[in-house]
């Protein structure tokens, strides 16, 4: 069971940001896709989710991913997230069942909402207007309302950018579970390439809007791709469980 794009192409005013031929992300699997800023991550996960119109094809298990598809089987968590902010926390993580809600919330609604509030460590949050709240509580919350949607695809925009170094690693620990024990398909933009090399299973790095290269976590994570990909030196350190984990050393200048 797969994600699956073919020569998917996003134009902003006829200016080409994202070329991709081909990649892929399997069930059961947390892809981290990398790269330099502005190299198309996000216009990536935004065309796959369909909030930005895009030419080619995106598939899920063979067929091409509809409108009517798309929220049935993916869950997408921006980067950047200002809306709702009049709203309570519980109000915006029940949004991610939308499609399922009736006319009045039932008791069952709210107990998956606190389940899911539970597992992120925030119920006690759950009165509070979003407004109220850190960035790293948000995001939190709008990691909540992706988890609650249930989907079989999580695309997640740099979720951990605004938590702590505990919060970061539950919530990667979490996206990990929920591809390795549940099966989903996790797709996430990273910057932290430590993080990458303990969590993630494969690496889709893009380099100016093209694929620069796909595959395991551990064949990419080598300081000659990360060079050409970041312009910077890396030294592989390892970790006390033998995992090989690169460091930036310092940028190469040019
Ligand atoms: P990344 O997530 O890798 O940092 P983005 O996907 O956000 O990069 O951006 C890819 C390219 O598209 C960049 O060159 C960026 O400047 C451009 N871009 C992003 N959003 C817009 C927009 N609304 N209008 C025009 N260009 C944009």
């Amino acid at each position: 069971m797969t994600l699956q794009v073919h020569d998917l192409c996003v134009q902003y005013s006829a200016q080409t940001v994202l070329q991709l031929e081909h990649a892929h992300w399997e069930c059961g699997q947390l892809g981290a896709v990398i790269g330099p800023n502005g190299c198309g991550k996000t216009t990536l996960l935004k065309a796959i989710a369909g909030v930005l119109p895009s030419t080619g094809q995106v598939q899920w298990q063979g067929r091409e991913l509809s409108p009517a598809l798309r929220p049935q089987v993916l869950a997408y968590m921006p980067q950047d997230n200002q809306a709702s902010q009049g709203l309570t926390v519980l109000e915006v993580v029940l949004l991610g069942r939308l499609r399922q809600l009736g006319v009045r919330v039932s008791t069952a609604d709210r107990q998956g909402v606190y389940q899911v509030l539970e597992r992120l460590g925030i119920s006690h949050l759950a009165g509070r207007s979003l407004h109220q709240l850190s960035g790293g509580q948000r995001q939190l919350v709008w990691l909540a309302q992706a988890l609650l949607a249930q989907p079989q695809v999580l695309l997640l925009d740099e979720p951990t950018s605004a938590l702590d170094m505990e919060h970061q690693l539950q919530v990667l620990q979490l996206l990990r579970d929920l591809a390795h024990q549940h099966g989903l398909c996790v797709v996430v933009v990273l910057h932290d390439l430590a993080a990458v090399a303990r969590f993630a299973d494969t690496v889709l790095a893009l380099q100016q809007g093209c694929l620069h290269s796909q595959g395991a976590a551990a064949d990419m994570l080598q300081p000659d791709c990360l060079a050409q990909l970041f312009r910077v030196q890396v030294d592989m350190l390892q970790g006390f469980d033998g995992l090989l984990i690169p460091v930036p050393r310092c940028a190469i200048l040019v």
